[in-house]
């Protein structure tokens, strides 16, 4: 029997480096990590891969792992997405994956990983998502993922999809930490069965930014929270979204760290450090998407809107 949703606790995967990433996941495995987080645009499935069939081979049962894949951009096209799939599926030596993601609500021309001109994208209008959708359920029908989702959508994206699909999203990727709590997203997907899962829930700490943007693990309430509870303030975070009820995908490929961000998916937080964390929220996103929206029809009123 295999997983039927997916589990709260699990590990992100991008910028996990090669040599590296495919290490960090036998890693996790080993020490009872369930919930592996991919991409294709991660350029790193085939290490992982090669992780998983020794990880299976050495007593690791496939299906008390849940996998998570994500479709790029330039596969949008509805006679696209089956192959894209096949290839990820090639790639991590899988037959099946868990949950596959549409990774944005934004589209490329075929073949382009990452546009430099405008001509490079796709207008969603001439690619609706809802095309795209429904190659996805005919992978879903077919067996090759169990579960679909999107990443990045907003509740404006989120509704059609859900109103119009024969087989609905069952979770939506989307950047969470207590400085973008996003809670009216939150409470919408309650209300519609969907599960919100936290990318960057330790705020990114590995991408370049501003000077004056602040680091949420370095946050004083973050830090006082875990200094009196002995914990780093990367677990303090972890237990903010699980407590809250996501699920949560925090990514290293530190062997302490990784043991570290595991065990605080057990910690338990009282009300007044929910209730601390909680009042940190000021919608800052370390992933604005301005990559997708520079040189770009979409726009930022698009993206978040
Ligand atoms: P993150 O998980 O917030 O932060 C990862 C960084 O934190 C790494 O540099 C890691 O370094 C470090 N770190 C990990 N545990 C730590 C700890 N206990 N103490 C101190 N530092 C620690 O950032 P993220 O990778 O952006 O997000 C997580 C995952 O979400 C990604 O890997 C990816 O799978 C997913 N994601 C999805 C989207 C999307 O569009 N759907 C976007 C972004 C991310 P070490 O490796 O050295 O420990």
């Amino acid at each position: 029997m295999s997983i039927e949703t997916i589990p709260l606790f699990g590990l992100g995967t991008w910028r996990s480096e090669p040599n590296e990433v495919g290490n960090a996941v036998k890693e996790a495995l080993k020490i009872g990590y369930n919930h592996i987080d991919c991409a294709h645009i991660y350029q790193n499935e085939s290490e992982i891969g090669e992780a998983f069939k020794s990880s299976f081979n050495s007593g690791i049962n496939r299906n008390d792992i849940w996998v998570t894949s994500k479709l790029w951009n330039d596969s949008h096209r509805p006679e696209h997405v089956k192959s894209a799939l096949k290839h990820t599926l090639s790639n991590l030596k899988l037959d099946h994956l868990d949950l596959y993601l549409i990774h944005w609500p934004i589209a490329f021309k075929h073949g382009i990983t990452f546009p430099s001109i405008k001509d490079e994208y796709e207008l969603i209008e001439n690619i609706p998502i809802s095309e795209t959708w429904q190659a996805l359920e005919e992978c879903v029908k077919e067996g090759l993922t169990r579960q679909l989702g999107v990443a990045n959508f907003t509740i404006n994206k989120l509704k059609p999809l859900i109103k119009n699909s024969e087989i609905k999203p069952t979770v939506n990727q989307v950047e969470l930490h207590p400085y973008l709590a996003q809670n009216d997203l939150k409470d919408f997907a309650d209300e519609n069965g969907v599960i919100l899962t936290a990318y960057s829930p330790l705020g990114a700490p590995h991408l370049e930014r501003n000077v004056d943007m602040i680091k949420i693990m370095e946050d004083d309430i973050v830090v006082s929270i875990a200094k009196e509870k002995d914990l780093s303030p990367a677990q303090v975070l972890i237990a903010w979204a699980i407590n809250r009820g996501t699920s949560v995908i925090p990514k290293s490929s530190n062997p302490g760290r990784l043991k570290q961000n595991l065990e605080a998916s057990y910690i338990e937080l009282s009300k007044t450090e929910m209730e601390q964390l909680n009042s940190l929220d000021k919608g800052l996103r370390y992933i604005d998407g301005t990559f997708f929206t520079t040189k770009s029809p979409y726009t930022t009123e698009y993206l978040w809107g």
